[in-house]
């Protein structure tokens, strides 16, 4: 769907796959305005199609075009697009029961022609689909953690909480020090002080404190340069009826690397669309590494991911109505 001032969101279209036909002065090429969104649909019992929190997706794609000082597009808009390409392309639906699901990207680029840097008066909204397979397809497995001291996500003032590309982009390098320590993720620390942890590269954090009858369930709060998860918000609705105390505060390397070595931290796990919900196993660092629980995933952590996938499938009560419908 194409923008410019004088039409606004004009002309969608489902077009075959394909590639993109872009002027070489394309503003997005230079400048990096562009965001993003993740998200699943599921086949459910029934047989519709349903999508979990579409609408906050939705919301967060114009909060992100805010802060790229981009057009926004209506949530209507945004929510009538996922439901037309799945419409045309319902075959990409997989089955009912099994592990996979459909994967949503929907984005957005400045199309406007010009050098000047200043926001682009034309933008392109685009929706592609891929199928998506299990994520842990011999079963959960916690992942390795590289606790990230040399280079930052996100500042205050900054991108951090906007899903634009650059924010991946500057992940990169972080990242591939990341693999050659071994580990799958990067966990980055606040930009000010290198002492508070913010999130993972695609993932929020969540840390177990106790067991048994008295646990407490600790996430950082939004610091203003996290990226506010949609997964992150409802699993602080679904620690809270499983019983866990749930807190949302600062929390630092420290208190981690320590609190997993003397096993007042029970469980670590990330979130986020993609993985719903991954133990964390090891976390290293530039000084030594530290083993989370027994390297095993814990009971809270699989208790919560248990409940969570079974909502998005359609085999537990969708008590907050957070499933959308998307093709009957
Ligand atoms: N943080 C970052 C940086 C991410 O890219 C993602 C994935 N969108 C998340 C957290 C998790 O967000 P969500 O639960 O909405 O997928």
């Amino acid at each position: 769907i194409p923008w410019n001032a004088e039409q606004g969101w004009h002309t969608p279209s489902v077009v075959p796959y394909g590639p993109l036909l872009l002027d070489p002065a394309s503003m997005v090429l230079h400048y990096g305005q562009e965001i993003f969104e993740g998200l699943k649909a599921y086949q459910q019992p029934d047989g519709s199609v349903a999508s979990f929190r579409p609408d906050a997706n939705a919301a967060r794609f114009r909060s992100s075009a805010a802060r790229l000082a981009m057009a926004e597009l209506p949530d209507e808009l945004f929510l009538a697009s996922l439901t037309e390409l799945l419409t045309v392309d319902r075959a990409w639906v997989p089955p009912a029961g099994g592990e996979e699901s459909v994967y949503l990207r929907p984005f957005m680029l400045a199309t406007e022609v010009g050098l000047g840097v200043r926001p682009s008066a034309e933008y392109l909204y685009v929706l592609i689909a891929s199928p998506a397979g299990a994520y842990f397809p011999g079963g959960v497995q916690p992942v390795d953690v590289w606790l990230c001291t040399d280079y930052t996500r996100a500042a205050l003032g900054g991108t951090g909480t906007a899903k634009c590309g650059g924010n991946y982009a500057a992940s990169l390098l972080p990242q591939a020090q990341a693999s050659a320590h071994g580990c799958a993720q990067v966990a980055y620390l606040d930009a000010a002080e290198h002492r508070w942890v913010e999130e993972m590269g695609g993932m929020n954090l969540f840390y177990v404190f106790g067991s048994g009858e008295s646990v407490e369930v600790v996430t950082p709060e939004l610091s203003g340069s996290i990226l506010p998860g949609i997964t992150r918000d409802s699993l602080l609705v679904l620690a809270k009826e499983l019983g866990c105390q749930v807190t949302e505060r600062r929390i630092s390397a420290d208190e981690w690397l320590a609190g997993c070595a003397s096993g007042a931290i029970s469980e670590v796990f990330a979130c986020g669309t993609a993985a719903v919900i991954t133990p964390v196993g090891t976390v290293k660092h530039n000084d030594g590494e530290v083993v989370v629980g027994g390297g095993e995933p814990g009971p809270i952590t699989m208790r919560l991911r248990d409940l969570l996938t079974r909502i998005q499938r359609g085999t537990a009560p969708d008590t907050h109505s957070w499933m959308h419908t998307l093709v009957r």
